[in-house]
């Protein structure tokens, strides 16, 4: 029957089999103790509650890391990464059959198994030395801007393809020597062709070198998996495993402002700021181990690609640096102005790079070990606002909000003058509303945005909505607070605007803006929001478009394209609603964009952006023009501030033509009213 001796030739020289497993524990110890280190080092951050929840983060670590789930934008990419990543795993198991046979009486390596064996470990030894060498022509010959070549990735892709040609050229010579050609282990086959020859001696001398070489291949590999890029094997897995099961849209919470003002002596650091990297918590300690500098982040950051001293790769490796006590690499955002802060940490990252960030949350969402750039983003702003660091336009924005309840400064008492002259029902007066419409400071006070209020209104009287407004009760939700690192404002209005619904008995809301649709839903049931139904205008016209209280009935002739609003979008996963809108409305040709749905290209205007742009390229001009590469005359938006950003990217525009911009419920009175 079939088989092979697992130590053949080494078997003839004595003490080599020991000594090889002598080695092999040698290299174990190295491989523990370099996580053992990591382990302690993460442990110095603060704790967090990452182990709930087990079934849920097994499947996210599974979806993520073994199906490769959210890889999909560069298919080159994600056949290399499955070649290599399930042809290792498959050698890695076969090498550990090895072991089990040798340390087992009874022997199974034989026959239909020994066979299947062998042509699986040669196939997939073969599919792993193309996908390595896939991922040399990408790095190397592609040589796409997300990479940088700086690092030793090269050689840790010799070292891995060597692995792999050794281990052929050891089968084959042992299939020659024992003059066992196995047509199973076709590669084998072919090495032992070519080598046969050379004497039997010559090819037992080679075969021990080789063996030799091999193994030592093996322990230093072992050993050096926790030192080097080669650790994420591990790391990628564990750090998807203790994701944070949060919704995509919520920020963490450093402190509960209700919680520390019923208390009768608070204490003075309840902020919780990043003064040192120890601040952060483990788990964003662990974040920055496991990031394989792959760039994915910066590929798709708005920020970084419109030259803004911001890239969330250079910050997770720079924040790695500082983590491990080694040189930055902030030196790639030259032309940054340093202010000094009294804080470490933050005189180490750029504070231009930290405004820079739309929290559009693309870097997040393309991240393929599942690290949170953006929370940490916003935690370092957090520090900035406490030092009362911040440019004047946010720092003015922040006044604003605080004193008069809208970012814009307007007067509170206008927040209602919007609907003069229309009949728009109060809560107060309007005994039997089962919505609320939130309208928002962007409605209530932007002249395009309060147009598209109007609009709504309308709609939701055709269809009989019983809905009405909280007029000037209502204030700023405090989104572009809590993003902008002011989390005592934010939460400030949240207690407040949560008391309001609770003293007006509110179940439902309607938001016009997907930034309070986000809060709303995401954030505010952490400070008392319970058992409230949160829509965005977009789902409620689609419900009513479906249960046929809203009739689109007039042509609109139009090539339209929709742009996705992040916070309705990456944040919230809600691609659908706008879309089936439009894609109903008759006579209208609906065009999508490339950089769509999760890849949607943010319109520069979140985190706080609106009021404030860092230095580099107009993020609302570039996505104006994949609207215009798009051939559609019409932009349908979701969201006021993408409406702002893209109506300014409008009168910037010097073609003469660009492309109109209408909310989508604009666009359904065009046809339903
Ligand atoms: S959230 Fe958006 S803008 Fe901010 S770093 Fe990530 S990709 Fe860049
Ligand atoms: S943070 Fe994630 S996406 Fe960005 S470079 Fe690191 S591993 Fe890649």
């Amino acid at each position: 029957m079939e088989t092979r001796g697992l130590w053949w030739n080494i078997h003839d020289f004595p003490y080599h089999k020991e000594i090889f497993y002598v080695l092999f524990v040698i290299s174990l110890v190295f491989f523990i103790y370099g996580f053992y280190l990591k382990i302690k080092t993460w442990a110095q951050g603060k704790p967090k509650n990452n182990f709930n929840d087990f079934p849920k983060r097994i499947k996210y670590m599974f979806d993520k890391s073994f199906l490769h789930k959210g890889w999909g934008k560069n298919k080159l990419v994600l056949i290399a990464h499955i070649l290599v990543f399930y042809g290792f795993f498959v050698l890695w198991i076969g090498t550990d059959i090895l072991t089990v046979q040798d340390k087992m009486p009874e022997y199974f390596f034989e026959g239909a198994f020994y066979k299947a064996y062998s042509l699986f470990m040669d196939l997939c030894g073969l599919l792993m030395l193309v996908g390595l060498i896939a991922f040399g022509y990408i790095r190397y010959v592609k040589k796409p801007s997300r990479l940088d070549n700086s690092q030793n990735d090269w050689i840790q892709l010799i070292y891995l393809e060597a692995f792999v040609i050794v281990g052929f050229l050891i089968e084959g010579l042992r299939q020659s020597a024992t003059n066992q050609i196995e047509p199973y282990a076709p590669i084998g086959a072919c090495v032992a062709l070519l080598v046969n020859t050379l004497s039997y001696d010559i090819k037992k001398i080679i075969h021990l070198t080789l063996w030799w070489a091999h193994s030592m291949q093996t322990f230093s590999f072992i050993a050096l998996i926790p030192y080097t890029k080669f650790s994420h094997m591990f790391l990628a897995p564990a750090n998807l495993f203790f994701f944070d099961t949060k919704p995509k849209g919520a920020l963490t919470t450093p402190f509960n402002l209700a919680e520390i003002l019923t208390m009768d002596n608070p204490p003075e650091d309840f902020a919780q700021t990043i003064n040192t990297i120890q601040d952060f918590s483990w788990k964003d300690l662990m974040d920055l181990d496991t990031c394989t500098a792959c760039g994915r982040c910066q590929e798709v950051c708005p920020a970084t690609n419109s030259e803004k001293p911001l890239s969330p790769k250079w910050l997770i490796l720079d924040l790695k640096q500082i983590m491990n006590n080694e040189p930055l690499y902030k030196h790639r955002f030259k032309g940054t102005q340093e202010v000094q802060s009294s804080n470490q940490l933050l005189n180490s990252i750029s504070q231009e790079t930290l405004w820079s960030c739309t929290t559009c949350r693309a870097c997040v969402e393309s991240c393929p070990v599942g690290i949170d750039q953006l929370t940490k983003i916003v935690e370092l702003r957090r520090t900035l606002i406490s030092e009362n660091k911040a440019p004047n336009n946010l720092l003015n924005t922040l006044k604003n909000i605080r004193s008069r309840s809208n970012p814009w400064g307007q007067p509170p008492e206008d927040r209602e003058k919007w609907t003069e002259g229309l009949d728009v029902p109060k809560v107060d007066s309007t005994p039997d509303f089962e919505y609320l419409y939130w309208i928002g400071c962007a409605g209530a006070y932007d002249s395009r945005n309060q147009n598209i209020a109007k609009t709504m209104v309308n709609l939701l009287k055709k269809a009989e909505v019983k809905f009405a407004i909280l007029g000037k009760k209502e204030k700023c939700t405090g989104d572009t607070a809590r993003r902008a690192g002011d989390e005592g404002l934010f939460q400030e209005l949240a207690l407040e605007n949560i008391e309001t619904f609770n003293s007006k008995n509110i179940k439902k809301i309607i938001t016009h803006c997907p930034h309070c649709f986000n809060t709303f839903k995401n954030e505010y049931p952490e400070f008392g929001l319970k058992e409230v139904q949160v829509l965005h205008h977009t789902e409620i016209l689609w419900d009513l478009i479906k249960q046929g209280k809203l009739v689109m009935n007039k042509e609109v002739s139009e090539q339209i394209t929709y742009h996705d609003s992040c916070y309705l979008g990456r944040h919230n996963g809600q691609y659908d609603a706008p879309r089936n809108i439009l894609n109903k409305v008759p006579g209208l040709k609906y065009i999508e964009m490339e950089n769509s749905k999760e890849k949607g290209t943010c319109c520069g205007g979140g985190g706080a952006q609106l009021w404030y742009e860092a230095p580099g390229k107009q993020i609302n001009v570039m996505r104006l023009n994949e609207v215009k590469e798009s051939s559609a005359k019409t932009v349908a938006s979701a969201c006021p501030f993408c409406t702002i950003m893209l109506e300014t990217a409008r009168t910037l525009d010097k073609s003469g033509e660009p492309p109109v911009v209408q909310d989508i419920s604009e666009i359904v009175a065009r046809t339903a009213l």
